[in-house]
């Protein structure tokens, strides 16, 4: 299969060698772990828990709320010591007892059961901005889908967390690749990794060697495609150019080119998950950087806080500059080591100063052009530099800064040192704002829409329920004389129109609001969930309605 280029992207030093010497290890387990309540896109999980209740390791804490969040489990046993706004505390009790879900075979069970395990064990994307993972399973729904690309490429310096799920576990990550695959009806997988990873790629090797000897096992035909490192071919836009000469159109989705991505910590996950009714309550996280000396990649328990985690790898807090979560491109500083590791936690880096030394100060944009050429996105970042600093939104719209990937690759070859993604960063989340309050006015509406569809639906039920009563009542007196003149003539074919228009509308809501929600998954939704409620709601009324209705023509019809 050949390789096919995307524009723009950057070769920064790979800095992954302090990593990726040492095996995967595990963790200790924490004494304590605090889990927030939002660790994934949407809105945050509600507690199901009371202080001083006592729970076990994949003990339901929290659960999702709307249709893009995620539900949350203990990651220890012990109890439950702190519920706040934001967080669940447990002090573990040092005896790590599991409570997991019956184990499911993916290859028999029907594609709801598995979605509904991926759902109640709170999978969400290990890789990015923490998608719910049953969401995306069901994107055939609404999407004909070729080809499952298994991101593999791990393109950010430093972050070995993937390389070392791939040479402990390719067996399993293949296994976990099929099963998804076959959720959304793709009929080929190509696994993209970056040439930096030769070990991972002689573990896959062998895993497909060995799938291959077994196929009607696994159905579906796995392709490898080794790529050249460069910065950012990891984006799910880039890879999908190099691996398969595919455009993801401006503002779309992978879906809309009929290829859904997944990183190989998710679909780990997602195997343990169905096949050992695992929820997620750990992952792989690498600890790297010069201020520690045990550097490597470790199983960490979710809700370790990331001093802990430090501490026990050998940090020296003499050196320590600062601590990144995630990778130098894309990541962010952490204000305080009290921060716990999450679900989208992939990567601590402990810097030195001389390591990752601050950002000289800015100075004027001399026009070189150099941004323009690195970013892979084909944007123009100088001019979305001038129009963001301008606040001028409706231009920085019409040059798409939505499609900006917030890779960094301009901002590191700037030579004026332009904070440019961070200026985006900010003008994207100005622009957010806004939309929030014109829809605000909006949301009111559709509130009230609800309301009225719910007492219809209400109404609906009610009328039925009377007529089931009157319909006994004359069974029991034998009379159906009385029937046929007090029932009113009904009109089969409107209510079936009614309720095929009551489907589309909902399938429409669903596909509206999980499209918003991959473009924009650290977003709320409300407004899009309160439309996908209301079109519900008037599909019960008219299930409802449409099934009185055959009831009556039923009795009608009988001698
Ligand atoms: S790289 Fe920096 S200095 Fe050069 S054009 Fe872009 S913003 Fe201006
Ligand atoms: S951060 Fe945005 S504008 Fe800059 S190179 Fe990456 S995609 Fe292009």
């Amino acid at each position: 299969m050949p390789a096919y280029e995307f524009p723009g992207g950057i070769t920064p030093p790979e800095r992954k060698d302090r990593s990726n010497q040492s095996p995967l290890r595990n963790a200790a387990l924490p004494t304590q772990v605090t889990l927030p309540l939002k660790q994934h896109s949407g809105n945050p999980a509600i507690p199901c828990v009371a202080i001083d209740d006592r729970v076990q390791v994949g003990s339901l804490i929290a659960q999702r709320d709307g249709m893009v969040s995620s539900n949350l489990h203990a990651s220890v046993s012990g109890t439950v010591t702190h519920i706040s706004e934001n967080a669940i505390t447990i002090d573990a009790d040092g005896l790590d007892r599991w409570q997991v879900l019956p184990s499911l075979d993916w290859r028999s069970e029907d594609h709801q059961t598995i979605i509904a395990r991926l759902d109640s064990c709170g999978l969400v994307g290990l890789g990015g901005a923490g998608f719910p993972a049953y969401i995306k399973a069901q994107i055939a729904d609404h999407h004909r889908i070729d080809t499952l690309v298994v991101n593999a490429a791990e393109c950010e310096p430093y972050i070995t967390a993937d390389d070392l799920a791939l040479r402990r576990y390719p067996t399993d990550i293949m296994e976990g690749a099929q099963m998804v695959a076959r959720l959304c009806g793709a009929h080929q997988i190509v696994v993209g990794i970056e040439d930096n990873k030769p070990e991972a790629i002689h573990a896959l090797r062998e895993a497909l060697s060995h799938f291959q000897k077994s196929d009607c096992q696994h159905p579906v035909s796995i392709t490898m495609k080794v790529i050249e490192t460069r910065y950012p071919s990891g984006g799910e836009r880039q890879l999908i150019k190099k691996l398969l000469n595919l455009d993801v159109p401006s503002g779309g989705l992978p879906a809309d080119v009929g290829v859904l991505c997944h990183n190989p910590g998710t679909l780990l996950a997602a195997l343990y998950a169905v096949r050992d009714g695992k929820p997620l309550v750990e992952r792989i996280v690498t600890l790297t950087g010069d201020a520690i000396s045990k550097p490597g990649n470790y199983w960490v328990r979710l809700g370790t806080s990331v001093e802990t985690l430090l501490q026990q790898v050998g940090v020296a807090n003499q050196q320590l500059h600062q601590v990144i979560v995630g990778g130098p491109m894309m990541g962010l500083p952490l204000s305080t080591l009290d921060a716990p590791v999450i679900k989208t936690t992939n990567c601590l880096i402990a810097a030195t100063r001389e390591e990752l030394p601050p950002t000289p100060s800015e100075s004027p944009c001399i026009r070189c052009g150099a941004c323009e050429s690195a970013c892979p996105v084909q944007l123009l970042p100088q001019q979305l530099h001038w129009y963001a600093r301008a606040e001028n939104d409706g231009t920085l719209e019409k040059l798409h800064l939505f499609d900006c990937i917030e890779c960094g690759a301009c901002s590191y070859v700037c030579p004026s040192y332009i904070p440019l993604v961070q200026e985006y960063r900010s003008a994207k989340q100005r622009i957010r704002i806004k939309r929030i309050e014109t829809a605000k006015a909006d949301h009111a509406k559709h509130r009230f829409e609800f309301r009225q569809a719910r007492l219809a639906r209400e109404d609906a039920e009610k009328q039925a329920r009377r007529q089931a009563r009157q319909a006994q009542s004359r069974q029991m007196s034998g009379s159906s004389k009385v029937a046929d003149s007090a029932t009113p003539v009904v009109d089969l074919r409107s209510l079936r129109i009614a309720q095929t228009a009551a489907k589309a509308a909902v399938r429409k809501a669903e596909k509206t609001l999980a499209r918003a929600a991959a473009q924009d998954p650290s977003q709320r939704h409300d407004d899009l969930e309160t439309q996908l409620a209301t079109a519900q709601e008037n599909l019960k009324a008219a299930d409802t309605r449409l099934a009185e209705a055959r009831a009556t023509m039923a009795q009608q019809e009988s001698p």
